[in-house]
This record gives C-alpha cells, structure tokens and sequence, in this order.
C-alpha cells in the first residue's frame, strides 16, 4: 500500500496502487472536485488537480461538446484562419481520468456544497472550481440586446458571432465603414478590441481599399497603445480613426435597424457594426452568490479562493485578479496555482503564495506581432505587479523582429490549447 502523508511525501507499504490523502481511510469516498467550465481556465484546472493527486475525483461540468477559443478569432474575422482551428474537444481530458459532465451547472448550494445541473441530475463536492468565462451586460447599453447582436455582432464569444462578423466583412462593399466600440475597463482581452481592428484593416486594405475603420473607445488610453498606434500609421495610414473618450468615443446607444451607434458628441452609420460591450462574470457566479455588485468575483490571491464563498474558487476572466488582465494565458496560470492551492488546503496544508505570468500577444498583421507581459505577486490582498518584471516589444523594432513575435504568438496558441485540451 502507498499511503500519502503529505502532498510530496510517500510510505510504502504493502502491494495495492491506493495512495490516501491524510483526510481518507480505507473505504471512505475520494475528495470530490467539481470544475465548472471546460475553457481555458477550467479545463486546465481540471487537469492540474489530477496531476496533483490521482485520488481526487475531478469532474469537469460543460455544456458544450467543444470548445471554441477566442485567442486568434480576430485572424477569422479577417479571414486569414478557418473556424475549425479555433475548436477543440474534451477526449483528452476524459482520457486523463476526469469526468466530464456535458450539462449546464445551472445553482449552486454553498452550504449543501452542490451543484445542480440543468439535465437534472446534481454533484456533490468538497471543493467547487469556477471557471465559467463572461457574460455580455445586455441591459447596458441601450439598444444592445440579442436581437441586436444579430445584426450587430459582439463576436466577444467566440462562434457563431465570429463567423457572422466575418460574413458581413466578405459582404460590405469597397468603400463602406466600419465601427467598432471598446467597452471601459475591465472585460475579457484588453488588447483584443485593438488587434480586431487591425487585422480588419488588413482585410480591408487587401480587399477594399477605399473603405474606412472607426474604432469608437469609452477610455482614453489602451493596452499596447504606442506600439499599435505607430503600426497603423505604417500599415494602415489614415484607415483607422482611433475616437477616445474624451474625444467623444464612448457610445450611450445604439440602433440595430439603422446600424447607427450614438455617442455623446455625434452619430455614426456603419455598413458593418461591431459592438464590443460591457461583460460581467457569467451567469453561474452569480448565482453562486460568488460575484460582488461589480458583476465580478473577489478573491483570495493565494487560493483564489473566494472571498464570498467558502470552498469555492474562481478563476479566469471571472474572477478580480487585481493587476493581471483577462486573458486565457492568465487563466492559465491561475487555474495551476489554484489546482495546487486545493490540493495543499485538502491534504491539510498551508498553501505557498504564488508568482503568476501573463503574456499577451497581438496580430498587428499576419507576420506583425507584438506583446506585453507582466509577473503578479499577492500584496496587500490583491494580485499586484512585481516591480521590474514584464515589459512591452520594443517601439522600434525591425521587421524580423515583428515576424518573430507573431511566430511566438502563433506557437504560444500551439502550446496552451495542447496543454489544455490535447
Ligand atoms: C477576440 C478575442 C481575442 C483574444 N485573444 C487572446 C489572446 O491572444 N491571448 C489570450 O491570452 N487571451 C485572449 N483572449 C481572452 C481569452 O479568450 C479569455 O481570457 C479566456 O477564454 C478566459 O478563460 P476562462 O476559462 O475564464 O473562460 P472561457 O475560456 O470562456 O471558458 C469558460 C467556459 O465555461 C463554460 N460555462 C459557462 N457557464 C457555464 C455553466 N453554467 N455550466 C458549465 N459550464 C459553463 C463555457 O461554456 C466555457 O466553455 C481573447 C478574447 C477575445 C474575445
């Protein structure tokens, strides 16, 4: 017998395979962890948890039967990638021994420690791990709802939404214009609305030059900002009109029938409309009762443990991780210091504080990368910056340079979707 005293400690003993956290004697059932959510955040966690002790019972609850990943969905949008290298399945994760459940977690019962799904059937656990992505704020900016995204996509999600941006793209006329609104801080990917242009001005100045981008902004600077804007003025001169907050960029409405978005100072008509709006944590984490008046999820930096809800843990775009943005490379990261977090608190022991790395990279243009990257350290009970770390690509960098980048970008999409989902 193998029997676990600590997470890194064994005693062998007689020839059975049964390793026992502290917590289990023979014949008492395996700690239970349930992960909601299968994306990057969940499905990695899931994973990591198993590594972390074979014992555990891990069940990854999903409704959907792949996945689609947002990372690179911009480079469908502008056509330079199909929609089929943006999915992934869960048979590797099956494989790996966790449980996945292809239902929607529909309640949580914090003092029960359950779930209740929506195909009726409910799962028990000593540990719940929230990973559940965004939601579109759809009582936020008025004229935005779902039968405005029909006409107006958010392609904030990535699917369906992606594919019709892209159609409507294929079907504007030369010379049409484009609008696009970027919600104010936080939502999911800081620099994505800003890559979204780009590669759409790319498409436009491949095929139909004399068409127009205006990029309509609720904040008056971005992420990676000197870095974009000296690349459209070298690709893309005079295509993209960046409007930022106090030039009156931020839209109070929109109108789907007309495709007019109106702002403070002025309306603009577009032949193709992508609106871009405020998100929150998705639906679940509310109804957990883990999500504060924000619309987001307060954490623990070291457990990511909530600070809403015992024995619940959240953790990518979901959750208020301080200084690091909402991004599958965080989400990443995240979901390996919280999968070891759990697996310390359950085995009885004190969980070590973490470094975290975020790394984003963005498409300027196919063979144009650029990237910024950060470390974050819990202080003061926040996840802060770690003075002196990270940084941004250089302003002047030569072409090669730039190819490089977006090589590295392309092998880091390669290296997260196999670790998460391969
Ligand atoms: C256009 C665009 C480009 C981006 N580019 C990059 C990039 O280059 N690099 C980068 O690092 N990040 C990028 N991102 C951000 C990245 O997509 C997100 O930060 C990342 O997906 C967050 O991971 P997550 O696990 O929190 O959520 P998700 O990956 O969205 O996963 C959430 C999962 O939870 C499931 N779920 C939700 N509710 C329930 C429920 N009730 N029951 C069960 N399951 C549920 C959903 O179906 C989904 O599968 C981009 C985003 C966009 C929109």
């Amino acid at each position: 017998m193998v029997i676990r005293t600590t997470r890194r400690h064994f005693l062998t003993g007689a020839a059975t395979a049964v390793a026992l956290s502290p917590k289990l004697s023979l014949g008492q059932a395996r700690l239970r962890i349930v992960v909601i959510g299968g994306g990057f955040g969940g499905a990695t966690c899931a994973r990591a948890l198993r590594r972390a002790d074979p014992q555990f019972e891990v069940k990854l609850v999903e409704p959907n039967p792949t996945f689609t990943a947002c990372p690179f969905s911009n480079a469908v949008i502008a056509g330079l990638r199909g929609m089929a290298a943006q999915r992934f399945g869960y048979d590797a994760i099956r494989a790996a021994g966790i449980a996945v459940a292809q239902d929607q977690a529909t309640a949580v019962d914090p003092q029960a420690r359950r779930v209740s799904l929506r195909g009726g059937s409910a799962l028990d656990y000593d540990r719940l791990i929230l990973a559940p992505g965004i939601a579109i704020r759809w009582d936020a900016l008025p004229g935005y709802d779902e039968t405005a995204a029909a006409v107006m996509p958010h392609a904030w999600l990535a699917g369906d939404q992606t594919l019709l941006l892209r159609r409507q793209l294929d079907a504007m006329p030369d010379g049409g214009t484009v609008v696009i609104s970027a919600p104010a801080n936080p939502f999911r990917c800081p620099p994505g609305p800003y890559e979204r242009a780009s590669l759409i001005a790319h498409y436009l100045t491949k095929a139909k030059p004399r068409s127009k981008l205006i990029l309509l902004d609720a904040k008056d600077s971005f992420s990676k900002q000197r870095l974009f804007q000296n690349a459209w003025q070298q690709l893309y001169p005079n295509l993209i009109e960046w409007v930022s907050l106090s030039n009156g960029g931020k839209v109070i409405s929109v109108d789907a029938k007309t495709r007019t978005l109106v702002t403070d100072f002025a309306t603009y008509k577009a032949d193709v409309a992508n609106i871009i709006p405020p998100q929150r944590a998705a639906e679940i984490a509310q109804l957990a009762g883990v999500a504060d008046r924000t619309g987001w999820c307060p954490i623990d930096p070291v457990t990511f443990e909530s600070r809403l809800q015992p024995n619940i843990h959240v953790i990518g775009d979901a959750a208020i991780a301080g200084a690091m943005p909402k991004s599958a490379f965080a989400a990443n990261a995240q979901a390996k210091v919280c999968a070891d977090a759990v697996a310390a608190l359950l085995h009885g022991e004190t969980p070590a504080p973490p470094k975290l790395i975020n790394t984003c990279y963005s498409l300027v243009a196919p063979d144009y990368g650029i990237s910024i990257a950060g470390v974050y350290h819990p202080a003061g009970g926040q996840l802060v910056d770690v003075e002196g770390a990270g940084g941004v690509s250089p302003l002047d960098a030569p072409a090669d340079f730039r190819a490089l980048e977006a090589a590295y970008a392309e092998a880091w999409f390669r290296t997260i979707t196999a670790e998460t989902f391969g």
